[in-house]
């Protein structure tokens, strides 16, 4: 297929915010290319390749303005003030490619193949260790790609090189696509439960064209990822009794990091919750898997906990995440991030358990599984009715540095992809604080022109100034980012590119998942994931440090 037939779709896509607009539009894209319906469908959604294959471009945006200047002839400089002046790389593509004084490359037209061969051979590189004469060849693929696009396919090139495409494609429209092109807007479900199973839309796409049946008959494969089952949050045990029924198995909710560990014949692979293949980073996650399951193919669901390696305590996530993205140096991080794996369900043994109760899918769980501590330990857990005892295990689990805990469904299926309720969550609810918003920054595409991604202090009252304690990325609707542009604009102070700095005047009260330390804020504390409960009219002061700092104490 040309790519300038799908770069004329994106740009279609681009032009409407209603939903069911974009997704007729994607329809007739779909109907359109039943030959290539692999690739199509998933460069609709920015990706040039499935989720569950380990392939990274590894292009950040500053290599994408050095490969802009290549592929026009316009200087490096150009580039970036354009980029600062528009927030947007493919636009600024787009342009210099419009105006560049060197010839097109190539005669031929691009073609969608040939923009994912390229692409390919980039990710394929990006595999083996990188030195410069490597990464200048990576370079000159992508300038090859864009030195023969057109200004508009430049835009589109870029955006999914940066993985970025802008569009607001998602799954759930992909599959109202899928249904209403295939199936005149029936079996949505079907289509969704494929995903959830394979999360590869490629091969669900290719089912869609085959029939219904096909699409049914997508089931689990060991050693593809599928979508792990989420929790929903209540605030009460009675709440959670009223969700999960009576009596419920309580866990300890350990704070670590999701796995979902697949083995296949004697072979191990570790996904995380996000679906990214992480088994390189965790050769001990595989070797605890070999070591502690007795079973040919299976699948499990586990919290990965770290500990300390000199007396065993654990180690909240914030730690063991370095060794998620870590490409080196992985046998030394092993030794001072050491890990234990805790499973809590099992979705595959021999065959799928999707479809069994939780009661029989933890006695196979049980049955595969050989305890040994430091490597492998079923999660601590008890059945009950009371809530007594619930309260007693969530004060032990709290005093033993963990999250708290997790109340479960004894009937229950497992559930891919959804927060049915069929597990919840039950964290004690942290005090909120007032920070003022002190720093910001000026927002990209299409929330250029506002401020975003909130910078929030503390007051000290040594210093007699505000200590930054963390980002909001606010997750505010587009009339209330509207609305607090309007109010922080006349109080910035200073700005550097996009990055401003802002007097101190608005206080907003903040809830958030924990509070750690850090480093990189001048307070030495950091919320995570903070979000905006409401703006504290009322109030023209901050929380000062020093209630930061006992709260943090007090978790
Ligand atoms: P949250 O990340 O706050 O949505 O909480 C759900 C997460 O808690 C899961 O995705 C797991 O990573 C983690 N978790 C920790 N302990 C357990 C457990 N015993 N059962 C299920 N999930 C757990």
């Amino acid at each position: 297929m040309e790519y300038s037939k799908l770069v004329e779709t994106y740009s279609r896509l681009g032009e409407t915010q209603s939903t069911l607009e974009k997704t007729s539009i994607l329809a007739e894209l779909f109907e359109d290319s039943e030959k290539n319906i692999e690739d199509i469908v998933l460069l609709a959604m920015g990706r040039p390749f499935p989720e569950w294959k380990d392939l990274d471009l590894g292009i950040s945006s500053k290599t994408m303005v050095e490969i802009i200047s290549q592929a026009t002839g316009k200087s490096k400089g150009d580039v970036e003030d354009a980029w600062r002046d528009k927030g947007d790389l493919g636009i600024v593509a787009e342009e210099m490619v419009e105006t560049k004084t060197q010839q097109r490359l190539m005669s031929q037209d691009l073609t969608v193949e040939k923009v994912l061969q390229r692409l390919e051979k980039v990710a394929k590189m990006s595999e083996k260790s990188l030195d410069s004469v490597d990464m200048d060849t990576k370079k000159k693929h992508v300038a090859d790609l864009i030195s023969s696009a057109s200004p508009e396919e430049a835009r589109y090139i870029t955006r999914t090189v940066l993985q970025n495409l802008r569009l607001g494609v998602g799954e759930g429209i992909v599959r109202d696509a899928l249904s209403e092109a295939f199936f005149d807007g029936e079996y949505a479900d079907d289509i969704q439960r494929a995903y959830d199973l394979s999360t590869d839309f490629s091969k669900v796409a290719k089912a869609c064209t085959e029939g219904i049946e096909e699409v049914r008959r997508i089931e689990i494969q060991v050693f593809r990822p599928i979508k792990s089952m989420l929790a929903k949050k209540v605030d009460t045990i009675d709440e959670g009794f009223e969700t999960v029924g009576k009596p419920a198995v309580i866990d300890y909710k350990y704070d670590g990091m999701r796995a979902q560990i697949h083995v296949k014949d004697g072979e191990v692979k570790v996904f995380t919750r996000r679906l990214e293949d992480v088994t390189k980073q965790f050769p001990d996650i595989v070797r605890a898997a070999k070591n502690n399951l007795e079973a040919c193919n299976c699948i499990i669901d586990t919290e990965v906990v770290a500990y300390d390696p000199e007396d065993g305590s654990s180690i909240p996530f914030q730690k063991l995440s370095k060794r998620i993205k870590r490409k080196y140096d992985i046998q030394k991080l092993e030794k001072q991030i050491p890990v234990e794996l805790r499973p809590f369900d099992i979705i595959y043994s021999e065959e799928s358990l999707l479809d069994k109760k939780y009661t029989e899918r933890w006695s196979k769980l049980e049955e595969i599984v050989e305890e040994v501590e430091g490597e492998l330990r079923l999660v601590d857990r008890t059945v009950t009715d009371k809530e007594e005892k619930v309260t007693s295990m969530q004060q032990k689990a709290l005093s033993e540095g963990h999250e708290g805990i997790m109340m479960k469904k004894q009937d229950a299926k497992y559930k891919p992809g959804s927060r049915v309720g069929y597990m919840v969550k039950l964290k004690p609810v942290m005090e909120t604080l007032d920070l003022a918003i002190i720093g910001g920054e000026w927002g990209e595409g299409r929330r250029k022109g506002w401020i975003g991604s909130l910078r929030l202090g503390c007051y000290s009252p040594e210093k007699d100034e505000y200590l930054e304690v963390g980002k909001m990325a606010t997750g505010l609707t587009d009339e209330q980012l509207e609305e607090l542009t309007e109010r922080l604009e006349p109080l910035i102070v200073r700005e550097e590119g996009r990055e401003i700095k802002i007097r101190p005047d608005v206080i907003v009260e903040a809830e958030y998942e924990e509070i750690q330390k850090s480093p990189n804020y001048s307070s030495g504390y950091a919320l995570r994931f903070p979000r905006l409960k409401q703006f504290r009219e009322d109030k023209n002061e901050a929380d000062n440090v020093e209630k930061v700092r006992s709260l943090y104490d007090s978790q």
